[in-house]
């Protein structure tokens, strides 16, 4: 009974053994077993709209710059904390890039963006979708991936100074991701940056990626390809006129291929975006289950990259 028993055992290991040699042989990881947590990432979109409003060169917008760095340093992320000076249509300001660093095995990087700041200007205004959508994402996305072995290193990259408040004339918004392509600009390296992926406004209760007409092809072709996977490609609208200025601009214009996830049809029936800048853009119109979705088309996009 008892060496029955035992066989039983050795058997059943060594048919886990077959299996798993089988898996990790024939097949890249279905991303969609990462169980990202959307509820955690909406927890902590909670806790970062406490400082909202959060506008660039504000005391709350420092305070949810050093919040986010905390955040990442407790996972276990090697954070820096870039704060600089730059010029606004109203002065110059104070604002705090915070990068995440989660080194792959080669020395490539792709960079995962996001803004945190707040659009001045607007009462009662949270922010809890823009930009507090794609910072709780990429957060809980740091916390997943740095249990993970990485073919490639991932930045999480937080930007200050986003909105712009004069219409984005040039020199006004972007001013976090303008001053870090700058910085990869300068260093010479920027061959070593893979790809650039921005999430932005991911959170609406009711999904609908509209990509920019100015996003890089391949990575179009890889979310395309993604969304078909996860069966969601009924979310996706490419827009083949519009241009959207974000912070993937100063990444493509320095020749790092981007592309801008965005939800920009955010409002009150489908195709309406009348909550975005109003203080409608709140917990009640985001949903854990949008982010999660955003969250696994992310990681399946990282999965075509090679990242695992
Ligand atoms: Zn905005």
């Amino acid at each position: 009974m008892i060496n029955s028993l035992r066989f039983k055992n050795i058997k059943l290991f060594l048919i886990l053994l077959v299996h798993l040699f089988t898996y990790s042989c024939n097949e890249a990881p279905n991303t969609t077993n990462f169980n990202f947590n959307g509820d955690q990432a909406f927890k902590e979109i909670r806790e970062l709209i406490k400082f909202s409003p959060r506008d660039a060169g504000t005391k709350n917008g420092h305070l949810a710059a050093y919040h986010i760095a905390e955040k990442l340093k407790k996972i276990g992320l090697k954070v820096i904390i870039d704060e600089f000076i730059d010029n606004t249509p109203v002065g110059s300001k104070k604002m705090i890039n915070i990068l995440g660093y989660l080194p792959g095995k080669s020395d490539k990087w792709i960079i995962l963006g996001s803004h945190f700041d707040t659009m001045p200007g607007i009462p009662n205004f949270k922010g809890a979708n823009d930009s507090g959508s794609s910072t709780g994402v990429l957060i809980e996305m740091a916390r997943l991936l740095n249990n993970y072995e990485l073919n490639h290193g991932l930045i999480f990259a937080f930007f200050d100074g986003e909105e712009g408040i004069a219409n984005y004339i040039p020199g006004d918004g972007l001013h976090g991701s303008r001053r870090f392509a700058k910085q990869i600009y300068k260093s010479g390296n920027k061959n070593k940056y893979i790809a650039m992926i921005l999430l932005d406004m991911i959170g609406d209760k009711d999904l609908t990626y509209t990509i920019p007409s100015n996003s890089d092809k391949y990575l179009k072709e890889i979310l395309i390809e993604s969304s078909k996977k996860l069966n969601i490609r009924n979310l996706i609208e490419l827009l083949d006129d519009i241009v959207i200025i974000d912070d993937h601009v100063p990444f493509s214009n320095i020749g790092i291929p981007s592309i801008d996830i965005i939800d920009f049809k955010y409002g009150s029936t489908k195709d309406k975006n009348d909550y975005w800048h109003t203080e409608k853009d709140s917990l009640i119109n985001i949903s854990s289950n949008s982010l999660r979705i955003t969250a696994e088309l992310t990681l399946e996009m990282l999965n075509h990259l090679d990242v695992f």
